[in-house]
Order: structure tokens, then C-alpha cells, then sequence
């Protein structure tokens, strides 16, 4: 039997999670569902002078806003726990030692002067690259160069110093991805990086792959911005002595901007005024307000819709996906390597679609408080007829409301080249006649019966409907298009429909 997927998202809460975070762990959800597996948040956060406030719990509230389901780690416990790096570092010291005493680490004393002086040096030199390495790494402040005695004493006097890794000098790096395929490094191209910082913290690459092997995860799904590091990663699995139950990376393609080149940046999203964070975010700092996807109206379903097919396909025309379809669709296989186009219009394309499918009586509350906030009276019968009337003209929720101010306000003004075009004496005819009946229509004021009323007025009247449609619908509403006219009198109800007939026979008149 193959060993169970175990995959992880493991952000660092250095500020509000980008909208490609959330991609991310959608990715690793869905396969972790596709294959049975389970799904773990670690928080990685031993960068403290990154640390800031607020973005674990953020981080936290879009996994549940877009319905990403945790099974193990941050928030929901689990064997491995705990699941915040910060609170781990034993761990990472205890293997940082274990790579020292094995010659396959070491420990550096060199001051940011001396590092500074080093890249100068370099850069004179026209090195390739300004960089802690097998070759520079004898000419530093460092336990390969220093006595042992002298570096002990160092130590034991609390100097402060940092664990680097003994990159190897001549070393094939291999790892095949998943999406994009073989990768070939030489170890000469990898640096000496720092393992364990002087505060004792391990530095990301050592955290990660000590929890990404003591937490068993079997597949790495990240953003593309780490395949640089993947060698690296390999190179430690080897040093560390687990390269044999080394997980599967594959790295997700970039998010380009709208118009396809180039990364998609904050500044992007702050000219196109959209948001590029799945939750508002008010810097803790600064008192910032960044847009977010909930707070602008995106419905979690459509958000995740959307960030499923960007950089994945399902190799069929199927563009509507339920999480469970999703699931059961997802393929690794399918990811693509060339970055993503972020098109806000097609996030809107995706409300829109789930707006629709939304119950009246879901949406009738935002009507309702949009409208009383707006000083009118709407009961909830009101709001869920407004709401079938028109949820399928919006890409927003909150766009009902605008859309209905036919309905809650009497024409102010009327379209002139309809009226140039549609009131004629024929109109005038309709529309008295239409009037005088509604004075004498008892009985529920609905959409059937107003349509056989305003029929029946017509064949009286000698007048042929479909010349004075558009004429009754500009004196009713002020405009020559709009959703069903018999369902918008039944909701403005007769009253208002005989006030508007009067207003427009007085307003309007025929031109000669
Ligand atoms: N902490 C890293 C981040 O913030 C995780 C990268 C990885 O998944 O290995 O994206």
C-alpha cells in the first residue's frame, strides 16, 4: 500500500494572505481530498522581525470564509503538534547540532561588517556571485577556519553566531516537480545558507524541511516563488539523511497581472481597484484598509471557483464547479506551468453565476437593510420579490438594491428618445386606459392578473400591445428597458402603479 497523502499550507503571518496564498491551500486541499489524505496548517513563523499581529487569526478566517477544512495543525491540534514554528526550536537546534556534529554544518561568527566587506571584495573581483560558499567560506570568521577551542570559547562566552550549511562543491541536485518536470542544479549554485539564526530561530528552509519530514508530508504544493529554493531543500533531505521519504514538490504557477505580463502586485490591484486579499485587512500598523474579496461581495463559492481555474483546468468545457466537483475533478497533472491571468471580470463572471443560484430568501435581508438604511420601508416579502425580479441583472449582491430604484422611487425624469420614440397618442390611449381599469380591479394585485387586466384594457381600447409596451415601461419607470414590468407593478403595488400612470400622462406629452 502506498504511503496516505499528507500535504500542508504553511504560511507565514507577515501581513494579510495574498489571494495566491489562498490558491495555494486550495490546491493542497483538494488533492488531499481527491486522494483521501489529510490536510495540515502549519504557521511558520520564525521570522520575528516579519511578525505581524493579527495575520494568524486572518489567515485562520479565510481558510473557513472559502471553506477550506483543516485536519491536523494550527487551531485543531493533532500529533504533531505544536504547529507554530516559533514554538518548536528545539527541534530545529536539535537537527541544526546534529548537521554540526556530522560535518555538515557549521558555525559562523562574522559580523555584518565582515560579511559586507566579503561582497565588496567579491563584487572587485568580478566574483559571479557575492555569496557565503565552498570557496569563500575559508576566507570568513568561521569553525572551519578557526580552532576548535577558539570557537568553543566563543560560544560559551555568548557570542552570537549562526549554523550555515556545508554546501557541497561538486554535487548533481535533481528533483523531478510534478508540474514542471525535471530540475537539474549543481550544488556550486547554492549558497551556504544560514540554517539557525544568532537569535536561535531556525531560518525557513531548515524549519521546513525538519516539520515537512517529522510531520510525514508526503506531497509539497507551493507557490513558484520556491522553486528556486527546491535544490536546497533536496541538498538538506540528503544532509539531513531522509532523502528516501522525501516528499513530491510541485510548484503552482504565478499570478499575472490583468493584462498578462508581469507579476500581479498590490499596486495591480490598487490601479484596477480590486481586491487582491480574500479578507479586508486594516494594517495593524499603519491603520491601512486593503480590499477584500468577502467585504466586496464576492461570494466564497465564486471566490473559489475562480481560484480553481486559475492555473488548472479540468481538460473540459465544465466551468462551474461545486468544492465537491472540484474535488472529485482535481488533478496535479493538469496544473499548468505558464502563470495564471488574474481577470477580475471573470471573478465577477463567477458571482454573478452564484449570485443567481443564491435562495431569494438568502438574499432578501441585504435588500431589505440596503433599503431601510435608505430611509424606505421594505418588508421581507418585498425584498424576496425584488430579489427574484432582479438577481439575475447583478454581479453583486448589494447591486439588487441599486438596481431596484425603479422600484422604490417614482420616474424622476424620463428617457427622452424612448418618449421621442414611444409616447404617442396611442400611449396616452393605453396608458388612460390601463388606468381607468385599475380603478375598478379588485382581488390580489399579482403579475397574472395585472397582465390580464392591462390585456383586456388593450382589446377594449382597440389598441394593439406590443406598440405600447415600451411606452407603459418608461411611464412606470422612467426608462425604455428593464426586467418584467408585471412583476415590478405587483411590487410597487397598485397604488403606486395608477400614482406613476397619472405622473406620466401629466409629465409627458406628445410631440406634434
Ligand atoms: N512559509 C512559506 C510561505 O510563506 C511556505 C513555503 C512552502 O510552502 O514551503 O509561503
Amino acid at each position: 500500500m502506498s504511503t496516505p497523502v499528507r500535504v500542508r499550507f504553511a504560511p507565514s503571518p507577515t501581513g494579510p494572505l495574498h489571494i495566491g496564498g489562498v490558491r495555494t491551500a486550495l490546491y493542497n486541499y483538494l488533492f488531499a481530498r481527491k486522494m483521501g489524505g489529510k490536510m495540515l496548517l502549519r504557521i511558520e513563523d520564525t521570522d520575528q522581525n516579519r511578525f505581524v499581529p493579527g495575520a494568524e487569526e486572518y489567515i485562520l478566517e479565510s481558510l473557513r470564509w472559502v471553506g477550506i477544512e483543516i485536519d491536523e495543525g494550527q487551531s485543531m491540534g493533532g500529533p504533531h503538534a505544536p504547529y507554530r514554528q516559533s514554538e518548536r526550536r528545539e527541534i530545529y537546534q536539535k537537527e541544526a547540532q546534529r548537521l554540526i556534529d556530522e560535518g555538515k554544518a557549521y558555525y559562523a561568527f562574522d559580523t555584518a561588517e565582515e560579511l559586507d566587506a566579503m561582497r565588496k571584495r567579491l563584487e572587485e573581483a568580478n566574483a559571479p556571485a557575492a555569496q557565503y560558499n565552498s570557496i569563500t567560506r575559508m576566507q570568513m570568521r568561521n569553525s572551519l577556519t578557526m580552532k576548535a577551542d577558539e570557537v568553543r570559547a566563543r560560544i560559551d562566552a555568548g557570542d552570537p553566531y549562526v549554523i550555515r550549511l556545508k554546501t557541497p562543491r561538486k554535487e548533481e541536485v535533481r528533483l523531478n516537480d510534478i508540474i514542471r518536470g525535471w530540475v537539474n542544479v549543481h550544488s556550486s549554485a547554492i549558497d551556504d545558507k544560514v540554517l539557525l539564526k544568532s537569535d536561535g530561530l531556525p531560518t525557513y528552509h531548515l524549519a521546513n524541511i525538519v516539520d515537512d519530514h517529522l510531520m510525514g508530508i508526503t506531497h509539497v504544493i507551493r507557490g513558484e516563488e520556491w522553486l528556486p529554493s527546491a535544490p536546497l531543500h533536496v541538498l538538506l533531505y540528503r544532509y539531513l539523511g531522509w532523502e528516501d521519504t522525501m516528499p513530491q514538490f510541485a510548484h503552482l504557477p504565478l499570478l499575472l497581472k490583468p493584462e498578462g505580463n508581469g507579476k500581479l502586485s498590490k499596486r495591480d490591484a490598487d490601479l484596477g481597484g480590486f481586491p487582491i486579499f480574500p479578507l479586508q485587512w486594516t494594517d495593524p500598523f499603519t491603520g491601512q484598509v486593503a480590499k477584500g474579496f468577502r467585504e466586496e461581495g464576492y461570494l466564497p463559492e465564486a471566490t473559489v471557483n475562480f481560484l480553481a481555474l486559475l492555473g488548472w483546468n479540468p481538460g473540459t468545457e465544465q466551468e462551474l464547479f461545486t468544492m465537491d466537483e472540484l474535488i472529485a475533478s482535481f488533478d496535479l497533472a493538469q496544473v499548468h506551468k505558464a502563470g495564471a491571468r488574474f481577470d477580475i471580470q471573470k471573478a465577477q463572471w463567477f458571482n454573478h453565476q452564484y449570485v443567481r443560484q443564491r435562495s431569494d430568501a438568502e438574499l432578501a435581508p441585504t435588500v431589505q437593510e440596503q433599503a431601510e438604511a435608505a430611509g424606505f420601508t421594505c418588508s421581507p416579502e418585498k425584498a424576496e420579490k425584488i430579489v427574484a425580479l432582479l438577481k439575475g441583472r447583478v454581479n453583486f449582491a448589494r447591486e439588487i438594491f441599486t438596481e431596484a430604484g425603479t422600484i422604490f422611487n417614482a420616474p424622476a425624469t424620463y428617457d427622452e428618445a424612448i418618449a421621442a420614440a414611444k409616447w404617442n397618442d396611442d400611449a396616452v390611449r393605453a396608458v388612460t386606459a390601463f388606468r381607468d381599469a385599475l380603478q375598478s380591479f379588485d382581488g390580489a394585485f399579482v403579475a397574472d392578473d395585472i397582465k390580464h387586466a392591462l390585456g383586456d384594457a388593450m382589446q377594449q381600447a382597440g389598441i394593439k400591445q406590443g406598440k405600447i409596451m415600451q411606452a407603459m415601461r418608461l411611464a412606470l419607470t422612467g426608462s425604455g428597458a428593464g426586467p418584467d414590468l408585471m412583476l415590478t407593478m405587483e411590487i410597487i403595488g397598485k397604488d403606486e402603479t395608477m400614482k406613476r400612470l397619472e405622473q406620466a400622462l401629466g409629465a409627458l406629452h406628445v410631440k406634434s
